[in-house]
């Protein structure tokens, strides 16, 4: 029983979750200044446009890590049984714009390091639905 918030589907994010869901990337793209805009939102970061659509990554995703942090606390109800938690910002290879924060899995804490090679996988947390995550590539 997976006991850990699931992320709420919302009007701008919905396209990203249900991609997660079908275990593929899709990434929010504005149409007016072409940048990527990730964590998606009701309007482009960069330029304030809302003419943004959505555009398929596929599901063979690899970055390296940018950034982590190794978290030893458990700060929200369900992650006590698999501390320590890290969470990792990876830059994607294939759009070095863009970046994406998960939970690095299957790595002991003395091992992670920046510009580790990761590739994103899916976990499925309920019948129908499943996070984004990352994994030694
Ligand atoms: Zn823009």
């Amino acid at each position: 029983m997976y006991q850990k918030p699931i992320p709420l589907k919302t009007q701008d994010n919905q396209p990203y979750w249900d991609a997660a869901d079908r275990h593929e990337l899709m990434l929010q793209k504005c149409q007016t200044c072409h940048a990527y805009n990730h964590p998606p939102g009701p309007a482009c970061a960069k330029c304030g446009s809302t003419e943004l659509n959505w555009e398929s990554q596929g599901c063979h995703i690899t970055g390296t890590i940018y950034s982590y942090v190794v978290s030893y606390r458990p700060f929200l109800p369900g992650f006590q049984d698999e501390l320590p938690t890290i969470i990792v910002v990876v830059q994607l290879d294939h759009l070095q714009e863009v970046k994406i924060i998960g939970n690095m899995l299957d790595c002991p804490p003395e091992e992670i390091k920046i510009g580790m090679p990761v590739k994103m996988i899916w976990q499925d947390i309920t019948e129908d639905r499943a996070l984004p995550q990352w994994i030694q590539a």
